[in-house]
This record gives C-alpha cells, structure tokens and sequence, in this order.
C-alpha cells in the first residue's frame, strides 16, 4: 500500500495529475503502479483499471516483462540504463531522476513509439523513498525526421548508396579497425567507361538510370552486410571490403565485371560497341605504421587508371603494376 499521505491535498495532487496533459504513472516505493493518467491510457491504450495496484505497467510498453525506467530508480538499478535504452542520461541520477529514450514496442496499439521518458523519485522528509514519477513523451515523428536526416547526409539522393562524404567517415573507421586488429582491408574504385558518349547518345535521364542500375549491381555483387558501395563522384563508385586481402578482392571485381556486362545496359559508344562497360582499380592493404587511408585510396586510383589506359571493361590490381609506388 502507499505511504502517501491520504488527506485532500493529496487528492486534490492526485487529479491534477490524472488530467496532466504530459502521459505519467507513479510507481509505490515497492514497484507498483499507485497513478496512471488519462493520457497514459492514451499513450499506451491501457485503462487504469487493468495496472492500478500491479506490477504489470511493462505492458503498456513491451510485450514481455522488463523494467521501465521508474521501477529501475525505485530497485536503485540505474546502471543498467545502458542496456536497456538507445540513449540515455543519469548525471543526477539521485537528486533529479533519470532521462532516457527507447523505440518501445506499445503492443496494445500495435506501432512501435520513439519515446522520451523521464522518472524521478520523491522523498519523505527523512530522505525515504515514497514514490517514482515517470513521464512520457512521445518523440517518433522527431525521431524518424532525424533518422531520415542523417541518412540523407550520408546517401546519394540518385543511387541510394553512401555518399561521399558517409564514404570518408566508413573508410577512416574500417581503417582504424584494420589497423587494431591487423586485417587486410581492401578498397575498389569503379568508373563507368565512356559515360559521357553515353549521355550523349541517350540523355542525361537514361544516364541516371544506368547509374542507378549498376549501385543496385553492385549492392547484390557484395555479399557481406558490412561491405560498402558508395558513390564516389559522378559516374565514379567505391567499395570497402574489411577483411579481404589483394586476391579475395580482385575475384570480387571480377565478378562485378561479369554482373555489370551481364545488364546487357546497350551502348553504342562502348569499348566494344555494345554494352555499358566498367573499369576497376583494386588496392589492399594490412595497415602498418605510417600508411595511411589516403594512400589506399591513391593506390586503387592509379590502378584505375591503368585499367583506363589499357583498354576498359577490366579490373587492375595496384600490387601487379610494374612500377607500383
Ligand atoms: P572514361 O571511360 O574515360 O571514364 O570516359 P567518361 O566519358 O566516362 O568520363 P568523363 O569524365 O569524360 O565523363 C563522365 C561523365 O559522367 C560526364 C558527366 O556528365 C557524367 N555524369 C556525372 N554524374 C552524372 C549523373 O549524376 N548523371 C548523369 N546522367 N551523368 C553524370
Ligand atoms: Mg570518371
Ligand atoms: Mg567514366
């Protein structure tokens, strides 16, 4: 039972609450649901009726048993936040409560929320625990606007794939990685051979959609979730391969050789007369003290260069030049 004081203050405090605009439920000092506002029940599409005096406030939320944030300041389990949110923030934990934030499942209305919860706790006059306060707010409009936000400035608007600058940001990470655990990261440059006779003869649109069909080639040639296909420049793509030496990289490029020739894309000014073509430039490398990405990145061009230079529609790899440097 709860320890609040049972006089007309309090009730007066109690239905302010329970038509409170912000959703709020109050947790006993033992864990069970004391208040659970009409905009509660309009979060989570559960009456009052059905968690009042019950542990069982989780369900408005998840859809099996766990902690919400209130019972993790009443069991004093704070710390277990990490675990349990996508972001969280317990500077002040004892004094102020606690902030966190979670995509919760909200079974009873069957679409998952974003929601921003904060629970503090309220004290006697002697310091004991008599309640926890937690309020909702439900962020997911927020959320997704800024999940799409962030995607768009990491993708390319045309092809769907990273961009250049979410590019720069995933090879300096892989790199960091190669270089801890001392693996091979490979890196391909791929350029589309004479593209600009291609938009020529067919227009700037069927240039885009060529562009658009051979990101989605490349994409299914990579069959590694975390290899990556980004659009470098123009008709120019990149793909990072952790963990995969000169050989495994080189058997990749041919097989998007194959892929991109089997699109059948016609092009009347290709290097064979027929069919859109691709060159690619192959460097790998196990990270050592005093090589750098950028070096990666200048290997794989000059090998592209060489594949320019010696006729298109190949792959060249930068260890099998004559005068590599
Ligand atoms: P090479 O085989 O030597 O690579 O010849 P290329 O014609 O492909 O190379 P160049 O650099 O001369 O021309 C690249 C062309 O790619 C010119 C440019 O208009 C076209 N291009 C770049 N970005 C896009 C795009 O987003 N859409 C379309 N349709 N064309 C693009
Ligand atoms: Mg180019
Ligand atoms: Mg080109």
């Amino acid at each position: 039972m709860s320890t609040l004081p049972n006089d007309s203050d309090y009730s007066f405090a109690v239905n302010l609450m329970q038509h409170l605009v912000v959703p709020t439920f109050v947790l006993d000092h033992e864990g069970r649901v004391l208040i659970w506002n009409k905009a509660c029940e309009r979060l989570t599409g559960i009456p009052a009726s059905e968690v009042l005096g019950t542990k069982e406030h989780w369900r408005g939320f998840y859809d099996s048993p766990r902690p919400c944030l209130a019972d993790l300041v009443v069991q004093n389990r704070v710390t277990e936040m990490a675990a349990l949110y996508v972001s969280h923030d317990d500077a002040n934990a004892q004094a102020f409560g606690v902030h966190a934030e979670n995509w919760c499942v909200m079974p009873r209305l069957g679409s998952q929320l974003y929601l921003a919860i904060d629970a503090g706790p309220i004290y006697d006059d002697h310091g004991k625990l008599l309640a926890v306060v937690e309020t909702l707010r439900d962020m997911s409009s927020h959320k997704r606007a800024q999940t799409e936000l962030e995607r768009m400035a990491s993708h390319d608007g045309l092809t769907g794939v990273v961009n250049r600058r979410g590019f720069d940001d995933k090879l300096q990470q892989e790199w960091s990685r190669a270089s801890r655990e001392a693996l091979p990261l490979a890196l391909i440059m791929l350029d589309v051979d004479h593209f600009k006779r291609f938009n020529d003869s067919y227009g700037h649109q069927a240039g885009d959609e060529c562009l658009k069909q051979i990101a989605t080639t490349l994409t299914q040639a990579l069959l590694r979730p975390f290899d990556v296909v980004a659009r470098y420049g123009g008709e120019e793509f990149a793909l990072i391969l952790p963990s995969i030496d000169a050989d495994g990289a080189s058997k990749v490029a041919q097989r998007i050789l194959d892929a991109v020739a089997a699109l059948g894309i016609p092009h009347s000014g290709a290097e064979d007369g027929q069919h859109v073509t691709v060159s690619l430039g192959v460097a790998a490398a196990t990270p050592h003290s005093g090589m750098s990405h950028e070096q990666l990145i200048q290997e794989a061009d000059r090998a592209l260069y060489h594949a320019k230079h010696t006729g298109r529609n190949r792959a060249v790899l930068h260890s099998s030049l004559p005068d590599r440097a």
